[in-house]
């Protein structure tokens, strides 16, 4: 079985919702966060929460709170737990 690029698609996809502000009945992102979405991934997996923010609010230097909660979100929600034995 192999699933991992539709599955690595479909955390992009999610990304890019979260980034693009994730509402009720809203299922797909616009193509701007869809295109930062890579780039917001590759940031989420090293953890870096700030530069997330950053990235996510277009700003080199500091975010506002909504894209800090935003990239919580993405670390949260893309982090993977092997194993929690
Ligand atoms: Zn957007
Ligand atoms: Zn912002």
């Amino acid at each position: 079985m192999s699933t991992t690029i539709a599955e690595s698609v479909k955390l992009l996809d999610k990304v890019a919702l979260i980034a693009c502000g994730r509402r009720a009945g809203k299922t797909a992102s616009c193509a701007a966060c869809a295109r930062k979405a890579p780039a917001l991934l590759n940031i989420a997996a090293t953890g870096a929460l700030d530069a997330l923010a950053a990235a996510i609010c277009g700003s080199h230097s500091s975010a506002c709170q909504d894209c800090h909660t935003k990239a919580e979100t993405i670390i949260d929600e893309t982090v993977e737990v092997p194993c929690v034995a």
